[in-house]
């Protein structure tokens, strides 16, 4: 038997490329933020996590200049054994304190922070809780663990306690949810699942790659909800709202101090350069000093997502910068991306198995350096788009 069969039997991709409908990997060329230029062509870019728009900001571009020029382009090595500058010690104090926890701890990326957290946490005979709707790094970090993993329906506080009740005999319990879930955009209600992890003993990590620098003034949903001192780690990513690469976790000094110690997806990797660190931090420097920045984004995105349901288009339950566009099938949902993209707006294309069976969307995301005139435009022509395709009257 040959091991490779399976990549040469794999041939829906190719099908897909061959027919010009394949949404995935598709070189930019350039790009401004709000706009880019893809096989040269302006689009309006309506699928990237730049919530902030820093990845133009003269200041975060000049922070990371100068970083490469005083560090050089590599830390060549792991934190622990010879890639920790003291630009990360700086980052991680600054970080701890912009999210309200004693300690924080920067990876190489958000996906290592889950990877390695929850792999080290939940050891044999614990058990982790996640929603259905986590991102998969969640889902990679409790596959890894030597751990139970016991997962409820999206939102569904209820379901996550009758598991509970339903336990017996005594282990470390952990939940692991996403504050903003990064595809329907809907929020985790924080002060709920509080509420059961105190009373059955668990403790509690929020994965928010897509609030900070959004929800809570820019310092996330257990800010946004007020419950930080209840939240036992809050995650975060450099590789959206902060403009740059790497990821982090932020919690009590003692508990940092080990996963220090024991994340192998922190040990084993090599450390952001400086140059990622330094955009990171004049990146909080701006979502610490520009407070209108955060509240210019949610006005863009309220006047996106209610342009869109004016349409008719459906959002589910988005109340931030993500606006998925529900269609159902799988066929559809391409035809409409292709339509959008060759009209001159990038989304991304959701389909299973990103989703379950017959809940296939695009999903769109705002900035908050796109303009009035970027979102009218946008609805002009998607509104001339889900009519041709028959997606709204
Ligand atoms: N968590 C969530 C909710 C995410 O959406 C992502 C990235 N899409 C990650 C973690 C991983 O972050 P990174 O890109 O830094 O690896």
């Amino acid at each position: 038997m040959d091991l490779f069969e399976k990549c040469r039997e794999f041939t829906i991709a190719r099908i897909a490329q061959a027919s010009g409908m394949y949404p995935y990997f598709i070189p930019i060329e350039n790009s401004e933020g709000t706009e880019a230029i893809i096989d040269g062509r302006r689009v309006l870019m309506f699928g990237s996590n730049n919530y902030l728009g820093l990845t133009m900001d003269p200041r975060v571009r000049q922070a990371a200049l100068e970083a490469l020029e005083e560090y050089g382009p590599s830390c060549t090595g792991s934190r622990l054994a010879n890639g920790t500058l003291e630009l990360h010690l700086e980052l991680e104090k600054r970080l701890a304190s912009f999210v309200g926890k004693e300690s924080a701890l920067v990876f190489s990326t958000g996906y290592q922070v889950n990877l390695g957290v929850i792999s080290c946490l939940i050891g044999r005979g614990d058990t982790v809780f996640t929603d259905k709707e986590d991102h998969a790094s969640i889902v990679d970090g409790c596959m890894l663990s030597l751990g139970e993993l016991r997962r409820f329906s999206h939102n569904n506080v209820e379901h996550f306690e009758r598991i509970l009740k339903a336990m017996d005999g005594d282990c470390g319990k952990l939940l692991v949810v996403d504050g903003v879930y990064s595809v329907g955009g809907d929020l985790a209600p924080l002060p709920e699942l509080v509420e059961v992890c105190k009373q059955y003993d668990v403790r509690f990590m929020v994965d928010d790659a897509h609030s900070i620098g959004v929800m809570g003034n820019g310092r996330g949903t257990p800010h946004h909800f007020g419950v930080t001192d209840d939240i036992d780690l809050i995650m975060g990513t450099f590789s959206k709202s902060f403009a740059s690469l790497g990821g982090f976790i932020a919690g009590d000094e003692d508990i940092i101090h080990y996963i220090q110690h024991h994340a192998r997806s922190l040990i084993f990797s090599a450390a952001i350069p400086a140059a990622n660190a330094a955009t990171a931090l004049a990146a909080l420097d701006i979502m610490e000093n520009e407070p209108e920045r955060v509240e210019a984004l949610h006005e863009i995105a309220d006047r996106w997502r209610s342009g869109l349901i004016e349409l008719g288009f459906r959002t589910g339950n988005s109340v931030t910068p993500i606006v998925p566009i529900h269609i159902g099938e799988l066929e559809p949902t391409v035809f409409a991306w292709k339509s959008l993209f060759d009209a001159g707006i990038y989304t991304n294309c959701f389909v299973p198995p990103g989703t379950p069976e017959g809940q296939s969307l695009l999903r769109t995301s705002v900035i908050a350096t796109h303009t009035k005139d970027h979102i009218d435009q946008a609805l002009e022509i998607i509104a001339g788009v889900g009519k041709e395709l028959g997606l709204i009257d």
